[in-house]
């Protein structure tokens, strides 16, 4: 008389198989286990809580931190003639009355709360009164204290452990990295958890990076020659360059939506909808836009400014393709990324640990950004993945990027930077080393410098690509009080000794990729 899963899935979501540890990760949560499922986004992580709790007797709870979506998850399900609703602060006292009776009644098979709600007495003591089928706690990285998505609510989940422990617990989350695997299992108490690891690549998302000369110029070739009418996102560091380059995309013909933290609730509201719904929307947001979007058809995810982690870069790049058709990951990346995110990290009110933690993330951004090897390999080794072969579906892939010995370079670079008084930026470096007649130079007096006019064989570009290099690694740091200004660290002496050589990766010539068109 009880369906299978499998049965469930057939007559109720309408697939005939389940995708990667599905199946298992049902049976173990049926079984009474816990659970810890880390899955990419687009991997089929709803099901893995859904199945069981029509499985189970009783009503599971979902804790989900997403009320802005919890209507149209609630929605779906119903339609398919699920018996769920959600309880959160957009509902009329009234409404919520009627959810609580049905939990009552046992007539709900799934419940999705919010965590504070879920917290109060009355939940807690309305969940005394029920059977509960099995906790669900979704994006389960909101524990985390590193992560930007932190939720001081989702520290209190363990309780649920502590007062119903036999209620099987499934925890899941799309963002993996060790560190924030541990601290999930730490604060959720789920060290008895089976852990279910799923293969974090995402074959069909092309990576690319361009080096940043005029971003906006560059997105609009980029969309106007790969993504003329395609849904998409760009995503800026900050809510003023998100309107900027909202208004400048419309002022081009595109059909582009602001979305950031600084809009009235229901402009947000509006504008997330419209991208659901309509086709070939482009929405400019920041990072508050995002999380738990569900669109299968967005075809490119762009980034303006550099994301300060790989995690993020990954969770935001995720949301494209996920109809696994082709989709792209661009993002433009210079030294002004890097002086700007170290900024941010310098001046933040946080200890220093957590400084120290930040900054490693960054470098790892960084390395991305840098390596002259496949990108995939070294994104998913950051989330300690092995992929055996280059992926042939990102740029370095695509266009070997060349190394070339920058040692020479990068000791007359060091040393402008020394003689010059560690007080100036990139710009000015350069045409220090370039030999300009520049009448700020001379005032300076560095036309007297024994660098000035030194760097003659390479480009004011190809200066400039050598400095972000050596910022990137650490060779150089950014002085945070002094504009960006550009200075030595321990790390620069063995270069300018010459006891240490340094390969640094070709930038392509950036007048004759504009003109070449689209890559491959
Ligand atoms: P996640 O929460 O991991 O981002 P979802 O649960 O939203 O992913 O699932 C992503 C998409 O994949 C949804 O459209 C879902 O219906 C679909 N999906 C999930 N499991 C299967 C399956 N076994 N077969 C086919 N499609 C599936
Ligand atoms: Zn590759």
């Amino acid at each position: 008389m009880d369906e299978t899963p499998l049965q469930i899935l057939t007559r109720i979501f309408g697939y005939d198989a389940f995708r990667g540890a599905q199946a298992e990760i049902i049976d173990q949560v049926i079984g009474g286990g816990d659970a810890l499922v880390l899955m990419p986004t687009g991997g089929g992580k709803s099901l893995c809580y859904q199945i069981p709790a029509m499985v189970r007797p009783g009503t599971a709870v979902v804790v989900s931190p997403l009320i802005a979506l919890m209507q149209d998850q609630v929605d779906a399900l119903r339609q398919l003639g699920v018996r769920a609703a959600f309880l959160n602060s957009s509902l009329t006292p009234d409404q919520a009355w009627a959810v609580e009776q049905g939990m009552l009644e046992d007539a709900l098979d799934l419940v999705y709360v919010a965590p504070e709600r879920l917290l109060t007495d009355r939940f807690l003591s309305l969940l005394e009164r029920i059977q509960v089928a099995l906790f669900a706690i979704d994006e389960a990285h909101c524990v985390s204290q590193w992560g930007h998505d932190f939720r001081p609510e989702y520290i209190e989940l363990s309780r649920l452990h502590e007062r119903w422990p036999q209620v099987p617990r499934i925890a899941l989350t799309a963002t993996a990295d060790a560190p924030t695997r541990s601290e999930i299992v730490k604060r959720l108490r789920l060290e008895e958890a089976r852990q279910f690891v799923s293969s974090f690549d995402r074959p069909n998302i092309r990576y690319r990076i361009v080096e940043k000369a005029n971003p906006r110029q560059q997105l609009l070739s980029f969309l106007r020659r790969e993504h003329p009418s395609d849904a998409g996102i760009v995503y800026c560091l900050s809510r003023r360059r998100v309107d900027e380059t909202a208004a400048y995309l419309q002022g081009q013909g595109f059909a582009a939506l602001p979305y950031h933290a600084g809009l009235p609730a229901d402009m947000r509201r509006e504008h997330q909808a419209r991208f659901l719904r309509e086709e070939g929307l482009v929405m400019v947001a920041t990072i508050a836009f995002g999380m738990g979007i569900d669109k299968p058809d967005v075809r490119f995810v762009a980034h303006l400014d550099l994301p300060k982690s790989l995690e993020s870069y990954y969770q935001e790049t995720g949301r494209a393709g996920r109809d696994g058709l082709p989709a792209d990951a661009w993002m433009t990346y210079g030294l002004g990324d890097v002086v700007m995110l170290r900024r941010i990290i310098e001046g933040s009110q946080a200890n220093e640990h957590f400084k120290r933690i930040e900054m490693q993330k960054l470098d790892g951004m960084l390395g991305y950004c840098e390596t002259t090897q496949c990108r995939r390999q070294v994104m998913l080794n950051y989330f300690g993945e092995a992929l055996a072969e280059p992926c042939g579906n990102c740029d370095t892939c695509l266009e070997p990027v060349e190394t070339w010995d920058g040692t020479v370079a990068a000791q007359k670079a060091l040393s402008c930077i020394y003689r010059t008084g560690q007080s100036f930026g990139s710009a000015y470096l350069t045409d220090v080393l370039v030999g300009k007649d520049l009448e700020r130079i001379r005032r300076f007096g560095h036309d007297k410098v024994s660098t000035y006019g030194v760097g003659k064989e390479l480009s004011a570009d190809q200066w400039k690509s050598v400095y972000r290099q050596l910022v990137a690694a650490g060779l150089v740091a950014v002085d945070m009080e002094g504009h960006g200004a550009l200075r030595l660290t321990e790390q620069s002496r063995p270069i300018l000794r010459g006891e240490r050589s340094i390969q640094l990766r070709r930038d392509p010539d950036r007048k004759q990729t504009a003109a070449a068109g689209r890559v491959r």
